[in-house]
């Protein structure tokens, strides 16, 4: 049985920039193409491509995130890949709507039975607790695989096998915990991940959420300074890591 003790962040697509000849920016500085796009669409708002304040795009969306003109970042769009979490830490990432997109492993489509599992971070570490865990999920995937094989059974007459098997498999898996690993694509425009990030790396957050914010964050961070730069991760009280941010729901 795999298990997952922390999550895996994959950018898997970023913005590409194609600069308009008749509008072009006196750009100050190297930035990335979703940071220029920001600025090119605050530059557009205001007619100001000769760049009269010669800043650099960090120093121009700095001002951008101060003043809270946070549209202009929503043309920047990162699609993540995100693996090795747990259902109900998807069910909480899902509860993000507005600049989103998702796309999740179906449980109806794909088998189960050789499923990871994803340990709360509240439970590793403590060997008599993580053997218990351990325990419950090989016990509810042993259950899983039983009820799989016996719905295929009560399905027979249903001759269509694929269908057969996804009428299996979407009874079976209500036998299968919150903890079960799931692998999901999460787009999302830099203004939205900034307000999931704000909510999600706090320390009131729910722990596997957490980790998982605090992953993406150091992901998007290294890909676009300037729109994520004001997060600051820190060791929060309680061990595990928490951002906080400078500017707060832009
Ligand atoms: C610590 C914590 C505990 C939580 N506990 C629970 C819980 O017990 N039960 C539960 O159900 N959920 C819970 N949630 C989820 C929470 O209620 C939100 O659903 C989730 O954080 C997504 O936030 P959001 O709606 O701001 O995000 P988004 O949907 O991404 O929206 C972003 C912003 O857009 C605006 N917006 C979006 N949709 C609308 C709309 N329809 N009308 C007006 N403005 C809109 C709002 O300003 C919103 O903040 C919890 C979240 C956190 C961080």
């Amino acid at each position: 049985m795999q298990i997952y003790r922390s999550p895996v962040v994959t950018l898997i697509a970023r913005p590409r920039f194609l600069e308009p000849a008749h509008l072009s920016v006196q750009w100050v500085g190297q930035a990335s193409d979703g940071e220029k796009l920001a600025e090119f669409a605050g530059r557009v708002c205001y007619m100001s491509q000769h760049n009269p304040a010669k800043r650099s795009t960090a120093e121009y969306l700095e001002n951008i995130k101060k003043q809270g003109h946070g549209s202009v970042i929503e043309h920047a769009v990162y699609v993540l890949l995100i693996e090795g979490v747990s259902r109900s830490c998807t069910h909480e990432l899902v509860r993000h709507r507005a600049g989103f997109g998702y796309s999740q492993l179906s449980q109806r489509y794909v088998d189960e039975s050789h499923a990871a599992f994803v340990m709360p971070p509240a439970v590793i570490g403590d060997p008599e607790l993580e053997a218990a865990w351990e325990e419950q999920m090989r016990i509810a995937q042993d259950a899983y695989v039983a009820a799989v094989e016996k719905l295929m059974r009560r399905y027979e007459w249903v001759a269509d096998k694929s269908h057969r098997r996804k009428m299996a498999r979407e009874a079976a898996r209500s036998v299968l915990p919150n903890g079960v690993e799931t692998k999901i694509v999460a787009s999302g425009n830099a203004r939205a991940w900034r307000t999931m990030l704000e909510l999600r790396c706090g320390e009131g957050a729910e722990q596997e959420i957490r980790r998982m914010a605090v992953a993406v964050l150091r992901v998007l961070q290294s890909e676009a300074p300037a729109l994520f730069g004001d997060f600051e991760i820190y060791p929060a009280e309680d061990g595990a890591e928490a951002a906080r941010v400078q500017y707060h729901k832009v």
